[in-house]
């Protein structure tokens, strides 16, 4: 006997939509088909039946200067949960005395003992850590397959320490992961426009131009190429970017492309507004031009891009007001956990830019794949029940204060948004339930990343 049955769903995949029911036992997906029985069953007549989403780019408490990033592993987890995600990638940095294996210790004990929904890592690759390039097999077989260079911040590495790292990556078959940003052209925007009293936000994505977000791309790209890696650019956020990638594409070049939903949805004039509510849309890569972002949707139809991942990173209303005397001392990043599945739908699938399995492809699909997350991202028999029962016709209005996110504001606040999670099940346990998030802290569990056989 089955546990639980999804019953009368529209089962959206990767690559179909089809109605039937979904058969769950031991948190596991074991049937798929007609009139399927169990002991509880869960009516999604008229529903959609989508994988749990899964998201690899989030900030949880993550140190950044001063401050930490708002939503620790359980605050954030029941955000990711209420909005339809149930598998997350954060991140693990290294001291320069700690060994990878050491520091991903460190942070998956805190993440076991909070998250709610299952978690893997990247292990990010700083100028401090090129003496540790020789531990990149150890730590792929302890479960990171993926690895963060940053091109901008003080980790960044010039264009050497990138090719030594990308080569010590590639040779892994490890999956390196990019910021990609031209940091000295920054830097001298950035001087020049403070001496100049340019210090308001409106000045962010001016110091920090698409043309330069494109060549640290092509560049990071061609030096993958030379090095024999492949390379997956992080939260791109203008055509120029579109460009160089697809551009590399067609020549050979083994790359993949992330966006985010703030790329999407949201443009540089909300720097524009007066005093702290110009500071908390500040996040890196900037927000861009509404014809850049019109033309990002383009490309998503198209099929350029493998991933819609979040950069989740949200700081609070008075850790984004405490300096405001120059744009780049407010802290970056924005949430966005909860709102992607929703609102890539919204404004993807029922504005018809993108078909619902297109949605379930960039949100679900291919970060699992991508990632090697092996058991999750499709609705398919042997897979973990991650399962999303989904309201197509569900409007709703964006209220920081009705969301699990704790940050207490979202920049998507007073968009009306078609289409909500009713259900997110994890491992065949509901956590989201009609506005109710529920299972224990701590329940996650850590996903090897890297699976890829
Ligand atoms: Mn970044
Ligand atoms: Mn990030």
């Amino acid at each position: 006997m089955l546990d639980l049955v999804i019953k009368n769903g529209k089962i959206v995949s990767s690559t179909s939509v089809f109605e039937g029911d979904v058969g769950v036992k031991d948190g596991k997906i074991t049937a798929l088909g007609q009139d399927l029985r169990a002991e509880k069953t869960i009516d999604a007549s008229g529903k959609l039946v989508t994988p749990g989403a899964v998201d690899t780019h989030v900030h949880l408490e993550m140190p950044i200067g001063s401050y930490v990033s708002r939503d620790d592993f359980y605050t954030g987890t029941r955000a990711a949960a209420a909005g339809g995600t149930t598998s997350i990638i954060d991140f693990v940095e290294s001291t320069p005395d700690q060994s990878f294996s050491d520091a991903l210790r460190e942070r998956r004990t805190l993440a076991e003992a909070r998250s709610l929904i299952d978690y893997g890592f990247h292990m990010t690759i700083g100028p401090e850590d090129l003496d540790k390039l020789d531990q990149i097999p150890g730590i792929m077989k302890e479960g990171c397959g993926s690895f963060k260079l940053y091109m901008a911040y003080g980790l960044h590495l010039d264009d050497a320490q990138l090719y030594k790292a990308l080569s010590a990556v590639g040779a892994s078959g490890g999956l390196p992961v990019i910021h990609a940003e031209n940091w000295d052209i920054i830097c001298s925007l950035v001087e020049e426009n403070l001496a100049k009293g340019n210090s308001t936000p409106h000045w962010h994505p001016r110091s920090r131009p698409e043309v330069f977000e494109a060549e640290a791309a092509g560049r990071v790209i061609r030096i993958a190429g030379l090095a024999g890696s492949r390379v997956h650019i992080f939260h791109v956020s203008c055509p120029q970017v579109v460009e160089e990638i697809s551009r590399a594409r067609a020549k050979g070049y083994g790359v993949t492309g992330e966006t985010c939903p703030q790329y999407l949805l949201l443009t540089q004039d909300l720097y524009d507004r007066e005093g702290v509510e110009g500071a908390l849309p500040v996040c890196s890569p900037p927000l861009r031009s509404d014809n850049s972002r019109r033309e990002l949707w383009q490309a998503l139809g198209s099929g350029l891009f493998n991933t819609i991942s979040t950069d989740h990173c949200p700081f609070c209303r008075e850790e984004k007001g405490a300096d405001l005397s120059a744009f780049n001392r407010i802290p970056g990043g924005v949430p966005s956990m909860e709102v992607r599945f929703s609102a890539i739908y919204s404004e993807g699938v029922a504005k018809e830019l993108i078909s619902p399995s297109e949605w379930v492809r960039l949100c679900c699909s291919e970060p699992a794949s991508l990632f090697g997350l092996k058991n999750k991202g499709e609705i398919a028999i042997g897979r973990d029940a991650d399962i999303v029962v989904f309201d197509p016709e569900a409007e709703w209005t964006v209220k920081a204060e009705d969301l699990q996110e704790t940050a207490g504001w979202s920049p998507y606040e007073g968009m009306v948004l078609k289409g909500r999670p009713e259900y997110t099940l994890s491992r065949g346990e509901i956590l989201y339930n009609r506005g109710e998030v529920s299972g224990e802290k701590g329940r996650g569990e850590f996903l090897k990343t890297g699976d890829w056989g």
